[in-house]
């Protein structure tokens, strides 16, 4: 996949990320059979919807790759975006956050195991951790794939970064309406949707489109509302 990585991203993984990323897939087949991970196990899907995928969204940073980002994944599951992310960027510090325990307890055993130094495992809910002091407006980077609507996902984001720090939502399909209805809970949040970008998988060609939006105050205390709350009671144009 060299040359793919080499046309889509301009990068190449070394040899050492190479065999983490080949790890990663042999881990994550095991871990299937325990966990129910991931319906994605044929190894050129893999590459595409999960590796190639969770890199494609922060490859706008790759500038950065020598700053020691803190780096939040919001909802990782088996670990994505985050543990690719954390692969390609030693430099960066990322916490791998979802709720569910076992999850968690697999992803812990695995960046352990893969001798990934840089990442560390939290299992809670966004809502609790946007709260907490320790983690609150600490974050420069926030990634977000497949857990929720686009303004659950920026409740919960919002809060956890800096001021100047950014969200990155993953998303398949993505509507001009949903732009527009995204804007004034953007307002809300204290943030501004700064890009949207549209592309096609290599090889696939499935839609995605990633969503970039900056933190440029803060994050008003009574965000995120309570556990549940965002789900059910999404942020709209009116004010909570
Ligand atoms: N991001 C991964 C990916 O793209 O492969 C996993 C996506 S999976 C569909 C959604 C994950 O978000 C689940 O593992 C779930 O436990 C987690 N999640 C949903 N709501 C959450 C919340 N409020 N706090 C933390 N994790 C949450």
């Amino acid at each position: 996949m060299a040359e793919l990585w080499q046309q889509t991203l301009n990068w190449q993984p070394d040899p050492k990320q190479s065999q983490q990323f080949e790890q990663l897939y042999q881990r994550i087949l095991a871990g299937n059979q325990q966990f129910n991970l991931t319906r994605i196990t044929n190894p050129v899907e893999f590459w595409e919807k999960h590796l190639w995928d969770s890199l494609k969204g922060i490859a706008p940073q790759f500038n950065l790759q020598d700053s020691p980002l803190q780096v939040i994944d919001i909802g990782t599951g088996a670990g994505f975006p985050g543990v690719p992310v954390a692969i390609v960027h030693p430099a960066w510090k990322v916490t791998l956050l979802d709720s569910t325990r076992k999850k968690m307890a697999f992803v812990q055993t695995l960046v352990t195991d893969l001798g990934i130094e840089n990442a560390s495992t939290l299992s809670d809910r966004a809502e609790q951790v946007g709260k907490h002091s320790q983690y609150r407006a600490t974050f420069d980077l926030a990634l977000i794939r497949a857990v929720a609507a686009a303004p659950v996902c920026a409740e919960y984001a919002l809060p956890l970064l800096k001021p100047g720090g950014l969200a990155i939502l993953y998303r398949g399909q993505w509507l001009e309406s949903e732009a527009e209805a995204l804007q004034p809970v953007m307002a809300q949040l204290g943030g501004e949707v700064e890009a949207i970008e549209a592309f096609s998988t290599p090889i696939s060609q499935s839609v995605r489109h990633c969503l970039y939006l900056r933190k440029i105050a803060p994050s008003p205390q009574q965000f995120p509302r309570p556990i549940g709350m965002p789900v059910h009671n999404p942020l709209a144009s009116n004010p909570q």
